[in-house]
């Protein structure tokens, strides 16, 4: 079958690989219908050294289970099957308390065992904990939001849950890409009365927008600070969504959150310190958040995807053939596109 592997930074290659197998009695294999290419992607794209053997890319996807192995009872061939990033037996107790991605015998797709989701086939360890059945056909139109299911909605989601998004809460979202702007989906079904974004890509902008944005931000650094204060009468935002995992980005969430409020941070920390002990003791500030086990948030957001309520699938604004992953991933690395899907 054809896969991505990755060689090194700006390196990405479409190769034959050999077929998936099932390797364990817990394990499925699906063919991909639609995987995409996530904003994390690109910290490798940027940085993995050259190596001589390619690491296998992709944890998003949706698709169909072809076979399952002997254990397996909660899919069979010929579902539709949503894929989290993480895969998980669903009964330890970390996954029953809803924290999928730290379960035990658990881990990540594209990393270690586990193939790539960019790719057309792939197996599937932990079959019953892992893939999620949403029990539609899945016509075309509602593909891409199911697809969004599988990182980037039940990531934005977490960090709204993180950041403690209420009722009439007042959000800031820092982060426009595909997780911050389905970060606005999640505060505005929390509740929330404001979300202020801080970005300034003009599609994005528009987008967020229409997701339920109230403000944006195109400031950095500290004339960002002052509108967000003129934004929230002077105190900062009740919740602060951390979606790009920088150093500055967590320095500017520390800044924007207001004394007693939580910041929710999803994007892969690329620091290894927070700063500012002191005055998050002071202020009572909770920093929180993670990978996200977007495998307990799936029914629920499927819910008001089918309903209608929200569209996260937007966020795809381009659509490739596996062939063209290479040039998919320089599109997002030059921000030219917002989010790539993979049509296999
Ligand atoms: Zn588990």
């Amino acid at each position: 079958m054809r896969a991505t592997l990755m060689y090194g930074a700006g390196d990405v290659r479409v190769e034959n690989v050999r077929d998936p197998q099932l390797a364990e009695p817990t394990d499925a294999l699906m063919t991909v219908s639609r995987a995409c290419i996530c904003g994390s992607d690109l910290w490798p794209y940027k940085e993995l050294p050259a190596a001589p053997t390619g690491r296998p890319m992709g944890h998003e996807a949706i698709g169909i289970v072809q076979a399952v192995g002997a254990q397996v009872r909660s899919v069979k061939r010929g579902d539709l099957v949503i894929m989290p990033f993480a895969y998980s037996d669903g009964t330890c107790t970390f996954c029953e308390a809803g924290l999928q991605t730290s379960c035990i015998h658990g881990g990540f797709f594209g990393i270690g065992e586990a193939g790539g989701a960019q790719a057309e086939a792939l197996r599937v360890p932990q079959a019953d904990g892992t893939l999620f059945a949403p029990g539609t056909a899945g016509d075309d139109s509602l593909l891409p939001s199911l697809l969004s299911l599988s990182d980037v909605m039940g990531t934005g989601h977490h960090a709204a849950v993180c950041a403690r998004v209420h009722d009439g809460a007042a959000v800031a979202v820092i982060g426009d890409g595909a997780v911050g702007l389905c970060g606005v989906i999640a505060a505005k079904r929390l509740g929330a009365e404001q979300i202020i974004v801080l970005g300034r890509h003009p599609d994005r902008i528009a987008l967020a927008r229409e997701f339920g944005a109230t403000d944006i931000v195109t400031e950095r650094g500290g004339d960002a600070l002052e509108q967000v204060r003129k934004l929230t009468r002077g105190y900062g935002a009740h919740s602060v969504l951390e979606c790009v995992g920088s150093e500055e980005a967590m320095t500017t969430a520390l800044q924007l959150v207001r004394a007693g409020g939580a910041i929710g941070r999803v994007g892969v920390p690329h620091y290894e310190e927070i700063a500012a002990g002191g005055p998050m003791f002071y202020s009572n500030i909770t920093v929180s958040g993670g990978p996200a086990p977007v495998r307990a948030y799936m029914e629920e957001l499927l819910a008001d995807i089918l309903e209608g309520r929200i569209e996260p699938g937007r966020v795809f604004d381009r659509v490739i053939a596996l062939e063209e992953v290479p040039a998919g991933y320089r599109a997002m690395d030059e921000r030219t596109a917002l989010k790539v899907m993979i049509k296999p």
